[in-house]
């Protein structure tokens, strides 16, 4: 199991303690709807266990590969081949790339979120 950070809110996610609109789980990570979306489906993909950033995340390649599924899961989902990817992690303290189509490309409608999350499923 993965050990919670107190007062991390994707900890808090990952515990089911705060709701999100999940697309994909497994052991390891957990993928879900941003609910301030860039664009429709605007994805974040996150490791169960508490790092503090993705390069403290020690297989960073099977993480990777999680991401690159989703990536082609938005490409077939939302009517574009371009999507962007973003690692940052300056909000939340918690290791998390976002995913998300190209904004003035997408189809769909950014706030449609269990619509949204229903699609990216379906493509996975
Ligand atoms: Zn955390």
């Amino acid at each position: 199991m993965a050990d919670q950070v107190e007062n991390c809110v994707f900890c808090k996610i990952v515990a089911g303690e705060i709701p999100s609109t999940k697309v994909y789980e497994d052991d390891a990570y957990l993928a879900f709807l941003d609910i301030r979306p860039q664009a429709p489906g605007h994805t974040l993909i996150i490791p169960k266990q508490h790092y503090r950033w993705v390069w403290d995340v020690p297989n960073v390649g099977e993480y990777f590969e999680r991401v690159r599924s989703i990536a082609l899961a938005l490409q077939s989902s939302f009517g574009t081949e371009e999507v962007h990817c973003r690692v940052i992690g300056e909000e939340v303290p918690h290791a998390h790339v976002w995913v998300y189509p190209a904004p003035n490309k997408a189809r769909g409608a950014k706030d449609a979120f269990s619509e949204n999350a229903e699609r990216i499923r379906a493509a996975l």
